[in-house]
C-alpha cells in the first residue's frame, strides 16, 4: 500500500514551495487509495513553534490536504536513540569533536588544495584515551554515519537514473553535542517504521538522499522510491529563496486567491502538461502522474494566480456566495442580479466590497471637460425610478435623439459620470442596482 508524507519544519509559515512537496505527495496516496501522513519534524526544539504548527494544520485544511494521520517527531526520541544505538554496535556510527572553526578549517585547506570539502574522517582514528580527553574538555562530541565509500545509486521518479559517489559526501552528522536528534536520522527512522513508499521532496534533497539510503540500509529498512521536484524560481528564472516569506499561504490567501486556483497551478506547473483550471479535487488527483514533471527549475508567477482564481469566481452559482453577498448589506432583492453583474467582474471575492460601496452610495463622478453639457442634458432625461433590465436601453436612446451622439462618445460618458471608471459590468444590468446616482 502507498504512503506518503509531508514532512514540514513548524519553523516558519508554509509557502508555495512547501506546497508543491505536499501537494505531490497527497496526490499520489490518494490516487492510488493509500495514505497521506503529516509528519511534524520538530526535533529542534529551539526553532519549533507550536504556533507554525497550529498555522500549517490551518493551511493545509484551507486547501483540502486532508492527511490520514499526524506525527511528531518530538515524540518519538526513544525510536531515534534505539536506531542510534543499533548504528553503533554495527560500528557504522562514530563520535567526533572537532569544533565548527576546526572544521572550516580544514574544509578551506580542501578547497585551497582543490580538493572536495569532504569531513577527513580524522575521529575515527582516536584512541579512546584521546576520545576521553576530548570530552573532558569539550563536551560530548557530535555522532556521525561512517558511510561506505560506494557508488549511491536510485532510479528518481522525476531525475531519473542518479548516481552518487559516496567519498565525495561527509559522513553526516546524526546527533548533535547537546544530544539533538538531526533530521536525516529521525527522517530515515520515521520511513523506515511508517511505512512510507514513496518520498517527494525538492531537489535540494538530492544529496541527503544518498545519505539516507545507506542508513535505511543499515537500519534493515526497505529503501522508498525517491522523486526529486525542480526549485522554484521566480518569473525570470531568479531565485526565490529570499522571497518565499512573502510567498507564504496565509498571504495568498489573505489576497484572495482561491484554494483550487492554487491548486490547479502547483498539479501542473513544471510538468509537460498544460495548467487546467479545476474546481474538484477528484479531478486533479485523477490528472496527477509526476512521471510528467521535469527536472528545470520552474518558474512561478504569483500572478498567474488571480486570473485562475477570477475564472474560478466567474463559475460560482448565486448559492455558493449568497452568504457572502448576504454580509456585505445587499438586501435580499438586488443580491441574486448583484452577483449575475459582478461575478465576470472581479478577479478576488473582496472585489465585491468595492461594487457594493458604489451601488449603495454612488460613485464620485469623472467627467471630462468636453462632456459636461452632455452629462447634464443626459442626466436631465434619466427616467424616474424603478429601474430595469430596460431602463438604460430607453434612456440612451432618448439621449441619443436629443444629443446627436452615438457609440463610445454616448456611452463612456455615462458610465464615467455614473461609476467613476472607465471599465466595468454591462451598464444596463448595473443600472437598476444603482441606489444612488450622484452626477446631476
Ligand atoms: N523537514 C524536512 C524539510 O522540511 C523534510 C524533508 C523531507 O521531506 O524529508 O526539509
Amino acid at each position: 500500500m502507498t504512503t506518503t508524507r509531508f514532512a514540514p519544519s513548524p519553523t516558519g509559515y508554509i509557502h508555495v514551495g512547501n506546497l508543491r512537496t505536499a501537494l505531490m505527495n497527497y496526490l499520489i496516496a490518494r490516487k492510488s487509495g493509500g495514505t497521506f501522513i503529516l509528519r511534524i519534524d520538530d526535533t529542534d526544539p529551539e526553532r519549533s513553534k507550536e504556533a507554525y504548527v497550529d498555522a500549517l494544520k490551518e493551511d493545509l485544511e484551507w486547501l483540502g490536504l486532508t492527511w490520514d494521520r499526524v506525527e511528531r517527531q518530538s515524540q518519538r526520541l526513544d525510536q531515534y536513540h534505539e536506531a542510534a544505538d543499533k548504528l553503533r554496535e554495527m560500528g557504522r556510527f562514530y563520535e567526533a569533536f572537532e569544533t565548527p572553526t576546526e572544521l572550516d578549517l580544514k574544509r578551506k585547506k580542501q578547497l585551497n588544495m582543490g580538493r572536495p570539502p569532504v569531513y577527513d574522517r580524522a575521529a575515527l582514528a582516536l584512541t579512546e584515551a584521546e576520545r576521553d580527553a576530548f570530552r573532558a574538555e569539550r563536551g560530548a562530541g557530535v555522532w556521525r554515519f561512517k558511510l561506505n565509500q560506494n557508488r549511491i545509486e536510485w532510479n528518481d521518479g522525476v531525475l531519473g537514473d542518479i548516481s552518487i559517489d559516496a567519498a565525495s559526501v561527509s559522513d553526516p552528522v546524526l546527533i548533535r553535542g547537546d544530544g539533538q536528534v538531526l533530521y536525516t536520522l529521525a527522517s530515515v527512522v520515521d520511513d523506515t517504521e511508517m511505512g512510507v513508499t514513496h518520498v517527494v521532496r525538492g531537489s535540494d534533497h538530492v544529496t541527503n538522499t544518498a545519505t539516507q539510503i545507506q542508513i535505511i540500509e543499515a537500519l534493515g529498512g526497505t529503501v522508498p522510491s525517491f522523486a526529486h521536484h525542480s526549485l522554484l524560481t521566480g518569473p525570470q528564472g531568479e531565485s526565490l529563496s529570499k522571497r518565499l516569506g512573502t510567498l507564504s499561504l496565509r498571504d495568498l490567501r489573505a489576497q484572495g486567491v482561491e484554494p483550487m486556483a492554487l491548486l490547479s497551478l502547483m498539479a501542473r506547473l513544471g510538468s509537460a502538461d498544460p495548467v487546467e483550471l479545476r474546481t474538484d479535487m477528484a479531478e486533479l488527483i485523477d490528472g496527477f502522474d509526476i512521471g510528467r514533471f521535469g527536472s528545470a527549475p520552474t518558474k512561478f508567477d504569483v500572478a498567474d494566480l488571480f486570473p485562475l482564481t477570477g475564472r474560478l469566481i466567474a463559475a460560482r452559482d448565486y448559492a455558493c456566495v449568497a452568504g457572502q453577498i448576504a454580509a456585505l448589506g445587499v438586501p435580499e432583492a438586488d443580491a441574486e442580479q448583484f452577483w449575475a453583474v459582478m461575478r465576470e467582474n472581479i478577479t478576488v471575492m473582496s472585489d465585491l466590497e468595492a461594487w457594493w460601496t458604489l451601488c449603495r452610495d454612488g460613485a464620485e463622478p469623472v467627467i471630462d471637460d468636453e462632456d459636461q453639457e452632455f452629462v447634464t442634458e443626459a442626466m436631465a432625461l434619466l427616467p424616474a425610478r424603478p429601474w430595469d433590465a430596460t431602463t438604460w436601453g430607453t434612456w440612451t436612446a432618448a439621449v441619443k435623439e436629443q444629443t446627436g451622439r452615438n457609440g463610445r462618445g454616448l456611452f463612456m460618458p455615462l458610465r464615467k459620470a455614473l461609476t467613476g471608471q472607465a471599465h466595468g459590468p454591462d451598464m444596463g444590468q448595473l443600472l437598476p442596482l444603482l441606489q444612488t446616482v450622484r452626477a446631476k
